[in-house]
């Protein structure tokens, strides 16, 4: 028993490495070539010989790979079969020869074809109908001829799903560089655009509008998520539809039919199957919209959140196509095909191992709990460490089981395991790109003694957070782009990272916007007196002591007034304390208000500003609470191109900023500088404090209306930039739908979301 189970593990061994084809069954790669060797194999295969052990209707099918390669009746009918069948299909003797010792002995050697043969003609024809074979004989014409339409229509329908995988995975990826095509085009060609009146549709019922009435960003009643913009609802609609098409389509059913036992098992056998394979299609698609390094990210310049939002439908259609795949294989048959397949049947599945079921059911069970539970937005919001955790450990578990279900089933024969290839390519990537930004943006830190520390500091209201970090390269940060960033010695999983929109950035081979030391204390904003903006600098005075944070000590340094700079480029970040890791730094810097401690920065991330940006003439900033820190980056875009004298550049700059907390407000004007000089410059900063609870809500609408039609003529080009609460954001959003199209000037949007 012992050595049977080591000669099939070597089988099973020596089969997958012996698989030399690539691709997928009809693209690059065939399966039951040359066609006579498989029918007359077919055709005998199932046969109760001499030593076959008596079946239980429910085990595995079929005589084992010791009784086939040791029967002298089935092997010599075999060889008889083969070297007549198909030298009349004129296939060579050498190829006759291969496939012989590929499939006589169920991998078992068993000699050459030609040893086998009988030393005479059969002269015993099989009925029909035969169940056993205990002399050597002849094959039954019709069940030949009957055998090998069935495996052409087998080959042609696994070709079908194949293909089908293969063409979602290609209309899905050819978009995203349809979209990468149209961004390269409007950037080289910023005046070549549709006529106005198109464009001005386009972008009023298709493009900008939230789904239905103005939720986007506000969260689905019931807390359930979020709904996709328009645009995006409409390429998931069309993504479902195709799915549907390709699972529809093409299943011929053929009559007779030597492997199934009825057609209407066939039929349910042949769904079940391009369902399957779907679905291991969409597999490497979710994965290839997970990554924060996803290349579709670049190609198609698209949000992180559409690209997410984009991941969630496909996981939740590939779990569809794998439940629907298990529940009609559960219901129609089990791991041996009982009930489903003839024993002939039997062929395709040579020395399987039977737990490619379980792993299949396993995988199944972690795509529904995955999708329908562990992804929800309550669990994401509440507890967002733990909802990572429970979605990679699901991951691995879906792609393991993916894979033992097919390598196990079919020794990498049909080419499924393909998919899951690619699936590996994408996750490895993203994680090898996260590991390189890391290394090239804090490897002087790790190395270098004299390379400074990232600072912490608290703002002046003792609210916020000023993070700022000293890069090890001069990397070109522009405005809305994030980083994340990892605080390894003050978290237990060291690996944790949360992302934060750059809000200013420092790069000593660039010439900077001018900055001013003065503070506008937080008393004197107010809607009458707006604060002065510029972008944050940094305000770590090098002569100043700064402690480690680990072991703060109960004393309290005065705000820093100063801003001496290493010489060194640096990136700033604001952040708001939250409950996790955010909370933990702001209870420590309440002790000390400044203090160094190690931070791992990796990025940036998200596309710089579009040619909308560059395109336009006029950008109105609309900013609520802590999503002011995503704007700042546009205005040291702005300032810095007007320095620079860019020739393609906005001349104007309005930002409105709303926020609750007046600490916000001193926070972030602690560190601006002179507002006359801003005005000079074409910007324009107007804050509302709107306080907590019934404070003064702000007209977004109007706001937009105003700016957008009140002044200037036909042919102005307005950029709505927004980012704030889902309230804010949504408002903005339907204002800018509300004005496109008026007055002839053209309006555009760029959301920036601190949520996916
Ligand atoms: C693109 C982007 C830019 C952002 N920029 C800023 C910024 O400039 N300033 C700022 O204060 N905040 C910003 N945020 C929000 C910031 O990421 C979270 O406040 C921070 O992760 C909270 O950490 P915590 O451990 O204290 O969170 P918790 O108290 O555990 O959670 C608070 C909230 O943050 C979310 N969150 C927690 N961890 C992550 C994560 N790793 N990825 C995404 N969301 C997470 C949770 O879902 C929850 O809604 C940004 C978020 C995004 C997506």
């Amino acid at each position: 028993m012992f050595s049977k189970s080591l000669l099939l593990v070597f089988v099973l061994f020596a089969s997958s490495i012996n698989a030399g084809d690539i691709g997928v069954v009809g693209l690059g790669r065939t399966i039951f070539q040359p066609l006579c060797c498989y029918a007359c194999l077919s055709s005998f295969w199932s046969l109760q010989l001499s030593c076959t052990e008596a079946q239980r209707e429910t085990q595995d099918r079929g005589s084992d790979p010791f009784c086939h390669s040791t029967n002298t009746a089935y092997l010599s009918s075999l060889a008889y079969c083969m070297q007549v069948k198909c030298g009349a299909d004129n296939v060579s003797s050498s190829e006759t020869e291969q496939c012989w010792a590929r499939v006589a002995g169920d991998g078992v050697s068993v000699g050459s074809l030609e040893s086998n043969l009988p030393s005479i003609v059969p002269t015993v024809t099989l009925p029909y109908d035969a169940g056993a074979l205990d002399q050597t004989s002849l094959v039954n014409e019709q069940y030949y001829e009957d055998s090998r339409k069935t495996i052409q229509g087998y080959v042609k329908q696994e070709s079908a799903h194949a293909l089908y995988g293969t063409i979602l995975v290609a209309v899905v990826i050819g978009f995203c560089f349809c979209l990468g095509l149209h961004r390269l085009i409007n950037y080289a060609l910023p005046h070549r655009c549709l006529p106005r009146p198109i464009s001005s549709f386009f972008s009023k019922y298709i493009y900008l509008p939230a789904l239905v009435g103005s939720m986007h960003l506000r969260k689905f009643p019931g807390n359930i998520g979020y709904v996709p913009s328009r645009t995006l609802t409409l390429l998931v609609l069309c993504y479902i539809a195709l799915n549907a098409v390709l699972c529809a389509i093409n299943y011929p059913t053929l009559t007779p039919d030597t492997w199934y036992i009825s057609s209407k098992k066939q039929h349910t056998s042949l769904i079940a199957d391009r369902l399957g394979v779907l679905c291991y299609a969409n597999i490497a698609l979710t994965i290839m919209f997970s990554g924060r390094n996803t290349p579709l990210l670049w190609i198609t310049g698209c949000s992180r959140s559409d690209i997410i939002t984009f991941h969630r439908w496909v996981a939740r259609v590939t779990a569809i196509e794998g439940v629907v795949h298990v529940v009609l294989y559960w219901n129609g048959t089990n791991s041996s095909g009982y009930n489903m397949f003839t024993l002939a049947a039997g062929i395709h599945t040579v020395n399987y191992n039977p737990s490619y079921w379980t792993w299949g059911i396993i995988a199944v069970i972690a795509m529904g709990f995955m999708v329908a539970v562990f992804s929800m937005l309550p669990l994401r919001t509440k507890a967002y460490e733990i909802f990572l955790f429970i979605h990679i450990a699901f991951a691995i578990t879906i792609l393991v089981g993916l894979w033992y279900h097919v390598v196990w089933r079919y020794h990498k024969a049909y080419g499924y395991e393909v998919w899951l290839y690619i699936a590996f390519a994408f996750w490895g990537f993203d994680r090898i790109s996260r590991s390189l930004r890391m290394i090239l943006l804090n490897w002087k830190s790790w190395i270098l003694p004299s390379h400074p520390s990232a600072i912490l500091e608290l703002l002046p209201g003792d609210d916020f957070i000023k993070v700022t970090v000293f890069p090890s390269l001069i990397w070109n940060f522009s405005a809305g782009q994030h980083c994340y960033l990892y605080f390894p010695t003050l978290t237990t999983n060291p690996f944790q990272s949360h992302p934060f929109s750059v809000a200013s950035w420092k790069n000593c081979s660039t010439p900077q916007p001018q900055t001013s030391a003065n503070e506008t204390s937080s008393s004197s904003l107010t809607p009458e007196n707006p604060p002065p903006a510029l972008p944050l600098h940094s305000t770590h005075n090098s002569t100043e002591p700064i402690i480690e944070l680990q072991d703060i000590p109960l004393t309290t340094t005065p705000p820093n007034r100063t801003s001496s700079l290493p010489p060194k480029p640096s990136i700033s970040f604001i952040l708001r304390p939250e409950h996790g890791v955010t909370r933990n730094l702001h209870t420590r810097l309440l002790k000390s208000r400044k203090a160094k401690t190690a931070v791992i920065i990796e990025g940036p991330y998200g596309s710089a500003p579009s040619t909308k940006f560059r395109n336009a003439d006029t950008i109105l900033a609309i900013a609520g609470g802590i999503g002011i820190t995503s704007i700042l980056g546009y205005l040291q875009l702005y300032l810095s191109e007007l320095e620079k004298g860019s020739k393609r550049r906005p001349s104007r700059f309005i930002l409105f900023w709303t926020a609750r907390e007046e600490s916000l407000i001193a926070a972030v004007s602690s560190q601006m500088g002179d507002v006359e000089e801003l005005n000079a410059k074409g910007v324009e900063v107007r804050v509302v404090c709107t306080g907590i609870g019934d404070g003064e809500r702000v007209d977004v609408q109007e706001l937009v209306r105003g700016e957008v039609l009140g002044e200037g003529g036909e042919g102005r080009k307005v950029c709505v930039v927004s980012c704030g609460p889902g309230a804010l954001a949504d408002g903005a959003r339907k204002s800018v739908v509300g004005v496109v199209g008026k007055k002839g000037v053209s309006v555009d949007l760029i959301e920036e979301a601190f949520c996916w």
